[in-house]
């Protein structure tokens, strides 16, 4: 795994004669494996970085972008970056779910014209965005893990694995636990599940802004010390340990200093340190420590359709801060007096999220039994941590700013486990595309010799829906439909998908007792899908789209149904078969 650092300072670009050795580019690396180019964060350092590959001539430029947050350090070089102009470049960009708008909207906020000439939507590539919760999933042979940092804005760190090697980016990222900042002191909670995220890292590049004696005014500015990610590093057994995100008033002199005094202080300690330098490369070995293990390449989000807290606060500054929270983010706020009866609410109203203030009442509901087993992710208000609530998810520590709790709740409510799961694609995926962009039918007007099939099926399933759909790249669109909408929808909440990949009949007899469906939005929302029954369309070897039918209510279906669904099926084959041409 070969590793280049473009950007290595924080918050603001500053070149200068005091910058020129460690550099004065925001954060950007580059990170090449036996067959991937994987880009992390895309701060001014990605201008450079974009002229290089430009220099190459290679073409296409096929890669990958992990944006750590939004903040500005690190999305600012994206206008700037050469390949995104070149028309069959291509590019998946990767970022953070956020709660308000998507992940393009962001991106291209920075793009309106009153900041920029070029928007988003007009450079030449192919851009494919991506929204990430905690999880795994895998970028050509790098299988990427993602946990959320302690950040003022919702902000992921990356664990990439590839060649044998294991590096990890965790920037921007505050102690959880403030004492901690001094690098001494228990590892626990929050901390101690970082510290599993870095383990046995071959390198680490973190987040060291600023030095234990600068961070008492910076406390929940959301960065780390120097001295916290050396602790960090040397209780994971990290090998090398890159100090990055530079304050913007730090000098080249200064920066030496610091590597020179902490490594002064780490004498027999097995762990590397030095400082990002922008321009120097490294070669990460083949180690074999740590892979993580091997889990299907799904990546999961939340519905969120309708998030709902619960909460028992009575402290009525923290309970002010957390109902402005929920009106900013649409979040429905159920409140109750007392313990008791906010375990009646949870059962009733199955919040997303549970809001409790400490003191004894909360002590022994955290301990009971059923509230464990209930599964409702719980985040407590207190003045400290209490280490004994081991159900307790998360802890706003008294006092906080309304900034600081956001993200801790956006962050608690992404990471509820989510039961929707995106359809694998198949291995010979770019021949199956070929084959159906071959039929030259993608975005035709509706034809009678499908729409009747799509009658029939209706008719002989007694379904309101079904459809004739055809799986994209990106989409699943519709040649003929039946008491659906839309002309199209997104590949990733297809059943049909699901359908393609396995090449075989697809039945979900009710969608909210499946868990590869239940929170889909096409289920939690219009047009709320309970039953799914589809087959397959091959054209030659390779499987297309699928003939479906869809009802609301949950529902049945015998072994003489499923076979009328493939004849359906085979109709639509024949129909896609001939040229269309010769039909009009
Ligand atoms: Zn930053
Ligand atoms: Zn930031």
């Amino acid at each position: 795994m070969y590793v280049r650092f473009w950007g290595t300072r924080g918050s603001l670009p500053t070149p200068g004669r005091h910058t020129l050795r460690f550099g004065g580019n925001t954060s950007c690396v580059e990170v090449r494996t036996a067959n991937a180019l994987v880009i992390i964060d895309c701060g001014s350092g990605l201008h450079n970085l974009g002229r290089a590959l430009a220099q190459t001539g290679e073409l296409p430029v096929k890669g990958h972008i992990l944006i750590s947050h939004t903040h500005w350090d690190h999305i600012q070089g994206i206008p700037f970056f050469a390949p995104f102009f070149r028309p069959g470049n291509e590019w998946d960009v990767y970022a953070p779910r956020g709660l308000g708008q998507s992940l393009h909207d962001t991106l291209a906020g920075q793009m309106q014209y009153v900041y920029f000439p070029v928007r988003l939507d007009q450079m030449g590539a192919k851009i494919r965005y991506h929204e990430l919760v905690e999880g795994d999933f895998r970028v050509g042979d790098v299988k990427v893990r993602t946990q959320y940092l302690n950040h003022t804005a919702l902000t992921l760190g990356y664990r990439l694995e590839a060649d044998g090697a294991v590096l990890v980016y965790s920037t921007d990222h505050e102690p959880f636990s403030r004492q901690l900042a001094s690098g001494n002191g228990p590892i626990q909670g929050q901390d101690r599940r970082h510290c599993e995220f870095l383990a046995d890292a071959d390198l680490v590049i973190h987040d060291a802004q600023f030095t234990l004696s600068e961070y008492a005014d910076k406390v929940g500015w959301g960065h780390s010390t120097v001295e916290y990610a050396v602790a960090m590093c040397r209780e994971a057994k990290a090998a090398r340990l890159a100090l990055t995100h530079h304050d913007p008033a730090r000098t080249d002199d200064a920066i030496e200093g610091i590597v020179k005094h902490v490594r002064s202080h780490e004498p027999a300690s097995a762990l590397d340190i030095f400082a990002a330098e922008e321009g120097k490369s490294l070669e990460l070995q083949r180690t074999n420590k740590t892979i993580f293990a091997d889990e299907a390449p799904v990546s999961r989000t939340p519905a969120l359709a309708n998030p709902l807290i619960l909460m028992v606060v009575k402290d009525p500054v923290a309970a002010d801060t957390i109902r402005g929270i929920a009106r900013e983010d649409d979040i429905v706020v159920l409140e109750a007096a007392a313990a008791d009866e906010a375990l009646n609410l949870a059962t009733t109203a199955q919040p997303s999220l549970a809001i409790l203030e400490w003191g004894s009442e909360t002590a022994d509901l955290l301990a009971r039994q059923d509230v464990a087993a209930r599964d409702i992710p719980i985040v407590v208000v207190a003045d400290e941590e209490h280490h004994s609530a081991e159900v307790v998810s998360d802890w706003l520590i008294r006092p906080f700013s309304s900034a600081y709790a956001r993200t801790r709740i956006r962050a608690c409510l992404l990471r509820t486990t989510c039961r929707w799961e995106r359809a694998l694609t198949s291995q010979n995926e770019e021949q199956r595309l070929a084959s159906l962009h071959g039929l030259g039918i993608l975005d035709t007007p509706p034809e009678e010799r499908f729409d009747r099939i799509t009658r029939l099926a209706a008719s002989i399933f007694n379904a309101p829906m079904a459809s004739i759909s055809l799986v994209d790249r990106d989409r699943q669109w519709f040649k003929s439909r039946y008491g659906l909408d839309a002309v199209e929808s997104s590949r990733e909440t297809s059943f049909c998908s699901h359908a393609v990949a396995s090449q075989d009949v697809l039945v979900v007899p009710d969608a909210l007792q499946d868990p590869r469906f239940s929170d889909n939005p096409l289920v939690t929302d219009s047009p709320r899908i309970r039953f799914y029954a589809g087959c397959p369309i091959f054209v030659g070897p390779d499987c297309v789209g699928t003939v479906c039918v869809l009802d609301s209510r949950p529902r049945q279906i015998d072994d003489d149904s499923i076979s009328l669904l493939h004849d359906l099926a085979a109709l639509a084959e024949l129909e896609l078969r001939k040229p269309h041409s010769a039909m009009e």
